[in-house]
C-alpha cells in the first residue's frame, strides 16, 4: 500500500487531484486470488477500472479478462501479441471472455472471428448469436440470490433456474455450442452464502442438462462479487475461498474448468485519491471542506457504487465531524457528511482516501468543466 510519503511526494510531483494506482498492491492481489482459489482461474473484470496500465500488470502476472463492451475487448486484445507462440493458439478463451449477457449485433459480428466465449440468458440473445456470431462458444448466464451484496446485479441479468435449462437446450437446437453456466452473486458479497447457494443451483441446472441428454458443458464461471476489505466487517478471503473450494470440490468434477471475474477485489485496494482543500467554510454550524475531487470524478462510486469512501489527513490536529464537498456547483456533489478530519485544515493542504481503486474513476465525468483525476504509477 502507497505510504503517506509517497502519496505526497506523487501529488508535489503531479498536482491534484491525482488518483495513484499500486501495481504492488494489484499483483499481491491477484496472486492472492490464485492462491486461495487454486482451481479457478481470474479474469480480471475490465468495467471496474479500465486503466491500460492496470490491465498490463495483471495481463503480465498472467490473468485473464472478463470484457463487456467492444473498446474493452481490444483493450485487452493488444497485449495478445506479447504471449509466448505456443499460448497465443488458444489465447481467446484462455484470456478473455465477453461477459456481457445482451450484445449489440455490430459487436457480435466484430466478435464471430474471435470465436469468443459469451454469455447469453434469453431466447432473443441466442438468435442474435446464431445470425451474427455463430462461431462463439456460450455460458448460460444464471440468476441467483444477490442478497446483502453492495450492488445487486441480478435484476438485469440472468435466466431464472427454472428456464435456464430449456435455454440452453434451445441454443443446443439451434445449433451453438454450450460450453457451461456462469452467475453473479452481487458486487461486495459479504454474505458468504449467496456463493454457496449459487454453486448449488449451477449444478442442479448442469445435472438437469445432462439428464436431458446434453453433454457438452464443461466449464464454470463464479463470477465476481469478491469483496474488498473496507473495513474490519469484512471477513478474510481466506475464509470465503475455503468455503467455495469445498463447493466446488464436492458438486463438480476436476475435469470442469472454473473461472471467475473478479473486478472489485483486484483493484480496490490498489487505488488512492490525493486531493486539495479549496475551500472551507461552516454551514449550520458544521465545518465543510470542498475538495478539489467529487462524485462525478473520482469519487462516483459514492453514487454508483454505493460505497462510501473514508477521507483522512496527512495533518495531524483535533477531530470533528466534518462535510466534505466536491468541486461542482451541483448539490449532489457530497463525498461525505460525517468525516473525523482535523479542524486545522487549511486551503492548499492536501486529503486522500484509500480502497478507491474499483468503480471509481471508472465512471469520472467531464461534468461543469472538471476533468478527471491525473492518474500516477507505483511500483510499476
Ligand atoms: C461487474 C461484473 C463483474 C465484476 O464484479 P466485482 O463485484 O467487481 O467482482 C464480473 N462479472 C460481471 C458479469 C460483471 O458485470
Amino acid at each position: 500500500m502507497a505510504t503517506q510519503a509517497e502519496l505526497q511526494k506523487l501529488a508535489k510531483e503531479h498536482g491534484t487531484p491525482l488518483f495513484v494506482v499500486d501495481h504492488e498492491e494489484l499483483r499481491r492481489n491477484y496472486a492472492a486470488f490464485r492462491k486461495h482459489l487454486p482451481r479457478v482461474q481470474a479474469y480480471y473484470a475490465v468495467k471496474a477500472n479500465p486503466d491500460p496500465e492496470i490491465i498490463r500488470t495483471l495481463f503480465n502476472a498472467g490473468a485473464s479478462f472478463d470484457v463487456a463492451s467492444m473498446p474493452e475487448f481490444k483493450l485487452v486484445h493488444q497485449h495478445i501479441k506479447n504471449l509466448p507462440a505456443k499460448e497465443r493458439q488458444d489465447w481467446i478463451w484462455d484470456k478473455i471472455i465477453y461477459a456481457n449477457p445482451i450484445k449489440d449485433e455490430e459487436t457480435l459480428r466484430q466478435l464471430d472471428r474471435y470465436k469468443a466465449l459469451v454469455t447469453f440468458d434469453n431466447a432473443e440473445e441466442i438468435e442474435k448469436i446464431k445470425r451474427y456470431a455463430p462461431h462463439s462458444g456460450l455460458a448460460l448466464r444464471l440468476k441467483v440470490p444477490n442478497t446483502g451484496a453492495m450492488v445487486e446485479l441480478s435484476s438485469k441479468c440472468g435466466a431464472a433456474p427454472g428456464e435456464a435449462v430449456d435455454l440452453i437446450l434451445a441454443a443446443d437446437r439451434a445449433g451453438l455450442t454450450v460450453d457451461g453456466i456462469s452467475f453473479h452473486v452481487g458486487s461486495q458479497t459479504t454474505n458468504f452464502e449467496n456463493f454457496v447457494q449459487a454453486i448449488n443451483l449451477a449444478a442442479n441446472v448442469y445435472q438437469e442438462v445432462k439428464d436431458r441428454g446434453y453433454h457438452k458443458m464443461n466449464l464454470l464461471d463464479i463470477g465476481g462479487g469478491f469483496p474488498a476489505p473496507y473495513d474490519a466487517t469484512v471477513r478474510p478471503f481466506a475464509e470465503l475461498a475455503r468455503t467455495i473450494n469445498a463447493e466446488l470440490d464436492r458438486l463438480f468434477p476436476k475435469e470442469v474448468e472454473i473461472l471467475a471475474e473478479p473486478g472489485r477485489f483486484l483493484v480496490a485496494t490498489a487505488g488512492t485519491s490525493v486531493c486539495r482543500i479549496i475551500g472551507k467554510a461552516v454551514r449550520d454550524g458544521k465545518l465543510c471542506y470542498y475538495i478539489d475531487d467529487g462524485v462525478y470524478n473520482t469519487f462516483s462510486g459514492v453514487i454508483f457504487d454505493h460505497c462510501h469512501y473514508r477521507i483522512e489527513s496527512f495533518k495531524k490536529g483535533r477531530k470533528e465531524i466534518c462535510t466534505v464537498f466536491g468541486p461542482t456547483c451541483d448539490a449532489l456533489d457530497v463525498i461525505s457528511m460525517a468525516e473525523q478530519l482535523p479542524t486545522t485544515l487549511e486551503r492548499g493542504d492536501l486529503v486522500f482516501s484509500r480502497n478507491i481503486g474499483a468503480y471509481s474513476i471508472a465512471s469520472a465525468t467531464h461534468f461543469n468543466g472538471f476533468d478527471p483525476a491525473k492518474v500516477a504509477h507505483l511500483h510499476q
